[in-house]
């Protein structure tokens, strides 16, 4: 830090991403990204002629882009606000939902960025303890009057909760937001979006980063009552109005326009995941049971630290976390069944001594 930086943030601990390496090439299962490539519809959204007009500046309230989102989740434009990654909506709900009155809330296993946003704005959090097995108490947050955010499926853990169970949370927190965070939804668990009709309290946000092949375009979305999108409006319009680029508004109404193309890709993804418990679990392994494109897996026979390390020496990239519970754990992302078999036989050379 230079001697200009605000000492503020003096104690603040920056999210760490999952690696990016530019090095060698690995079979990356590491950031939970799609192994398939963007619908062929969006691959000629994004076209030269858009290229051409990247002089211009893209269009602040993303119109074309909304009402794409809109049609596809069956709510009206007013119910939607599309933004760069859904990281930014996380940001943005910290921003302007959380303060000395209303502290934050969410699961002590989830997304590392909850944490890292309530520090920068300062805020009073209470990190909620998963249980022994790694669910969700729901009845923990009934009533809690905070701001409430949940990742379902879980982050990490991939562990999902019922609609009818979030709804509890919802209904007994009327006067705080909860936010739902459906970035892995697609994978089969039950959204909360529907819920939104009849909650004013509730945002849930959304990301094309992993079910929608597009994590390098950078694009989330919330759903919600209009009052809540008009708040993500104003903190928007106070900060970066443009920012959602030309390409990604293309890309990103011709993917929400290809549900055929994506809701096959997200079932061969949960298809290999089921597979691929299967496989661990027959090795030893525990393996958390994920409705997401992750798994979260364990195994006496080798630490997680470990198994982490000499499996990106043969070339494959999975992610662990230092965090005290799951230190012995690895996530590791479903990719293609290829992939994972390549998983598994590197790590059968591991285990049995081969390597
Ligand atoms: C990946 C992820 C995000 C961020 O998605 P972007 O849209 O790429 O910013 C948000 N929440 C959870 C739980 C995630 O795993």
């Amino acid at each position: 830090m230079s001697v200009f930086m605000s000492p503020r943030f003096d104690s603040l601990e920056e999210y760490v991403p999952g690696e990016q390496p530019q090095d060698k090439k690995y079979i990356k299962l590491n950031t939970n990204e799609s192994p398939y490539p963007p619908s062929p519809a969006v691959i000629s959204a994004v076209n030269t002629a858009e290229v051409e007009k990247l002089n211009l500046y893209p269009d602040p309230d993303c119109r074309a882009l909304t009402a794409a989102i809109a049609k596809r989740s069956g709510v009206r434009p007013e119910n939607i606000f599309v933004s760069n990654g859904s990281d930014d909506i996380l940001n943005f709900c910290f921003m302007a939902f959380c303060d000395g009155k209303t502290p934050a809330a969410f699961p002590d296993i989830t997304y590392g960025f909850y944490e890292v946003y309530a520090r920068l704005y300062g805020l009073d959090y209470e990190k909620i303890p998963l249980r022994a097995d790694f669910t969700l108490n729901v009845d923990d947050y009934c009533g809690l009057g905070r701001t409430i955010v949940i990742a379902n499926p879980n982050a990490q853990t991939g562990i999902a909760v019922s609609a009818p169970e979030i709804e509890r949370i919802i209904k007994s927190n009327p006067g705080n937001v909860v936010v739902i965070d459906e970035a892995y939804v697609e994978f089969g668990a039950e959204s909360c979006a529907p819920l939104t009709a009849k909650y004013k309290n509730l945002l849930v946000c959304r990301t094309f980063s992993k079910s929608h092949s597009l994590a390098g375009a950078r694009l989330g979305y919330a759903i919600a009552d209009a009052g809540l999108i008009a708040d993500l409006n104003k903190i928007k319009y106070s900060t970066n109005p443009y920012n959602i680029n030309r390409l990604s508004q293309l890309a990103g109404a011709a993917a929400m326009a290809d549900d055929a193309y994506y809701s096959a890709r997200c079932r061969a993804i949960a298809d290999t995941r089921e597979y691929f418990k299967r496989e661990l679990r027959a090795r030893g392994f525990e393996v958390t049971d994920s409705a997401a494109n992750f798994v979260l897996a364990r195994t006496d026979r080798i630490s997680g630290e470990r198994l982490y390390t000499e499996l990106k020496a043969a070339g494959v990239l999975i992610r662990h976390f230092s965090d005290e519970r799951i230190a012995d754990y690895n996530r590791i992302t479903i990719g293609t069944k290829e992939q994972m078999d390549a998983l598994l036989s590197a790590a059968d050379a591991v285990l049995e001594g081969r390597k």
